[in-house]
């Protein structure tokens, strides 16, 4: 068993690194204060071949390995965050479930321009009362002729206020099993994006609002059973989540052990006390142990490509909690300075710690560890007698 990147891997890691720093770095860790979106970098993703990675080349993709695509998501992460959320909406997100389940001509139509940095797609998924229990979701979908009519509203759409495509889950019938998804285009008739909204993070999300919304009948990307398989897909998705908050931790972590070899108290640089070496040394095992995870999790694949789903929560629930812990433990080591705005610990804490909500919570992700070590399912709805 070798744990390290082959000789093609680490060439893609420092050749992504170095355009990332003179590309990316320059503008890095300004675009929430400029309430910008990154639009001229999602260009720079589509040049630079990142975008569809791990896409089929018959649909525009590179069809690189998932690892591969993983490596170049931490890197990029490591330098511009922001940027990093175009790359994850451009590869790992719901371009996944158009780029699985989509028509061809649908994909014809759609990832031309997501592929070339023009336009983004997300996800909405979540509702004001599905969350965690997304089988509940109440959003309609019914066919009327050529259109599919749809009612109800999403709430946590991150990156709507910028999105053109919206990959939308809804329910054709009654039981879980026809849960489908509809692609709908922004100015579709009884669609209407809500007001922008900003996480902890800075991010922007909105709420969808469908009323009588009508879109052709070739937007459904699945009419039926579409909770399994999308949730398969999931789980690029969720390692996309985990990678960035592995890189952004990393980073954290790199910029504590600088300040402590150069910070002097009592005389001596803080990284000669004891207390600071240990916090170090929890850090380090925890990046590790994350790396680990997401890279086992990135190469033991199902016969459709995609990762396992215990592999996945392992690595996506420990990844979650350690990055949070190394971020604080970073702007612990910073001081006074690491709670100030003029370094980026604040922004990584805060951006770290919606990971381990978003893409499923630690909770639902540790809830299905259980299930795989005890070899049952542990229903979590109440028994109805
Ligand atoms: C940064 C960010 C980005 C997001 N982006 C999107 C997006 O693009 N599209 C989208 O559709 N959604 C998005 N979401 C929403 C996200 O998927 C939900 O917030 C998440 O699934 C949790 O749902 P909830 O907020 O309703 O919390 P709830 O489900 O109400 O959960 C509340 C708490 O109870 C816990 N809990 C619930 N059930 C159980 C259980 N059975 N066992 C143990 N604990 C439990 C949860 O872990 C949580 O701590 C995003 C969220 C965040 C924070």
């Amino acid at each position: 068993m070798d744990f390290s990147l082959d000789p093609d891997q680490q060439a893609l890691r420092d050749s992504v690194r170095r355009m990332a720093i003179s590309r990316f770095g320059p503008k890095a860790y300004t675009w929430e204060d400029r309430d910008e979106y990154p639009w001229e970098n999602a260009r720079v993703l589509a040049e630079q071949g990142l975008t569809g990675m791990v896409l089929p080349e018959e649909d525009g993709g590179h069809a690189i390995p998932l690892l591969d695509a993983l490596i170049v998501l931490e890197e990029i992460t490591r330098v511009c965050p922001h940027t990093a959320d175009v790359l994850q909406a451009a590869n790992f997100g719901a371009i996944r479930v158009l780029g699985q389940f989509g028509t061809p001509d649908l994909k014809l139509k759609v990832l031309p321009e997501i592929l070339a940095g023009d336009a983004i797609i997300t996800a909405g998924m979540t509702e004001p009362e599905a969350g965690s229990s997304l089988t509940d979701l109440r959003t309609t979908a019914r066919i009327d002729g050529g259109e599919v009519v749809i009612n109800g509203s999403k709430t946590f759409n991150s990156n709507a206020p910028h999105a053109k495509y919206f990959v939308v889950w809804v329910r054709f019938g009654p039981k879980s099993s026809h849960i489908g998804a509809v692609l709908v285009e922004r100015g579709a008739p009884g669609f209407q994006v809500g007001n922008p909204q900003r996480y902890m993070s800075g991010e922007a999300f909105s709420m969808l609002y469908f009323d009588d919304c009508r879109v052709p009948i070739q937007n459904v990307i699945l009419d039926g059973d579409g909770f399994r398989r999308q949730m398969q897909i999931f789980n690029v998705e969720r390692l996309g989540n985990a990678t960035r908050a592995l890189a952004l931790a990393q980073h954290a972590f790199d910029l504590a052990v600088a300040h402590a070899l150069e910070r002097r108290q009592f005389d001596r640089p803080i990284a000669e006390f004891q207390g600071i070496q240990w916090k170090v040394a929890d850090m380090k095992m925890k990046l590790d142990a994350s790396r680990l995870l997401i890279y086992r999790a990135a190469t033991e694949l199902d016969e459709n490509g995609n990762p396992l789903l215990i592999n996945t929560s392992m690595a996506k629930a420990f990844t979650n909690q350690a990055a949070f812990e190394v971020a604080s433990e970073a702007l612990q080591i910073f001081g006074g300075y690491g709670y100030s705005k003029e370094y980026p610990l604040e922004y990584i804490l805060r951006r770290v710690r919606g990971w381990m909500i978003a893409g499923g919570s630690v909770e639902m992700q540790k809830n299905k560890i259980a299930e795989e070590v005890f070899g049952r399912r542990f229903p979590q709805r109440p028994v109805r007698v």
